[in-house]
């Protein structure tokens, strides 16, 4: 089984009571309902089981984190975005959606601020498969139709992502990496654009069908219990 853990701040489905409509048990349970397979098995944290709730316990019995946050990236603790570095630099994979472009663990790794352009007007989104040999790309079309979804745009000030696979387009003319893959150590982290929680989006298939692929692609294949730079005191031959 891979052992996934989400992350959802759980904040808007708890306040905002048309958010709630669209995530009636919060985005984190969305994900896991659909999520959940004979290969798959998920356990949900949210802010408030912060800090122990991502303990070094908890993130060593997780292959795949995967991160949705928005306006409490602050309140996550500097000493869980470190620990949630070093666990996908020791192989832990992790997926980050949407606005947790922002958080905290998120910048950890990429070492930019990661900004983007934003615009809320319910637009159109089509994300595109532009890269369709790739695992994350399996069993989609050539795009994704998203109904509404927020408009991100470019720049986005990320380090140049290993694999791109997806680019979104909105009804406003952006366009936006929307699909991005980065190798970092021993672990793989997966950016996915999609996924305001205002719009329907975590309940469309083929969304849900990525993050499965993403799950799969990301889940550790070699992991180390420690990071070391070893002195060795020997060289290989006399
Ligand atoms: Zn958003």
């Amino acid at each position: 089984m891979i052992r996934v853990t989400i992350y959802n701040e759980y904040v808007h489905e708890r306040e905002d009571e048309a958010i709630r409509e669209v995530y009636p048990e919060g985005i984190h349970m969305t994900l896991k309902q659909q999520l959940e397979d004979e290969e798959i098995t998920v356990r949900t944290v949210t802010l408030d089981d912060l800090p122990d709730g991502l303990s070094d316990e908890v993130l060593a019995e997780t292959d795949v984190l995967i991160w949705w946050g928005h306006i409490r990236h602050r309140e996550v603790p500097d000493e869980v975005a470190q620990r949630v570095q070093q666990a996908v630099l020791k192989g832990m994979g992790a997926i980050f959606l949407h606005s947790a472009h922002h958080s905290k663990p998120f910048r950890l790794l990429m070492g930019t601020s990661c900004n983007l352009t934003w615009r809320e007007d319910g637009d159109s989104e089509l994300v595109w498969v532009i890269n369709p040999a790739h695992p994350i790309a399996q069993g989609i079309g050539r795009f994704i139709k998203l109904e509404h979804e927020e408009a991100y745009g470019e720049p986005f000030t990320v380090p140049e992502p290993d694999e791109l696979v997806f680019i979104g387009t909105y009804d406003g003319g952006e366009v936006f990496r929307s699909g991005c893959c980065y190798r970092k150590e021993n672990g793989r982290v997966f950016y996915f654009q999609p996924g305001h929680e205002s719009y329907r989006t975590y309940h469309h298939p083929d969304v849900i069908r990525v993050l499965k692929n993403a799950i799969h692609w990301a889940n550790p294949i070699y992991r180390v219990p420690e990071l070391v730079c070893p002195h060795v005191k020997k060289p290989l031959e006399d």
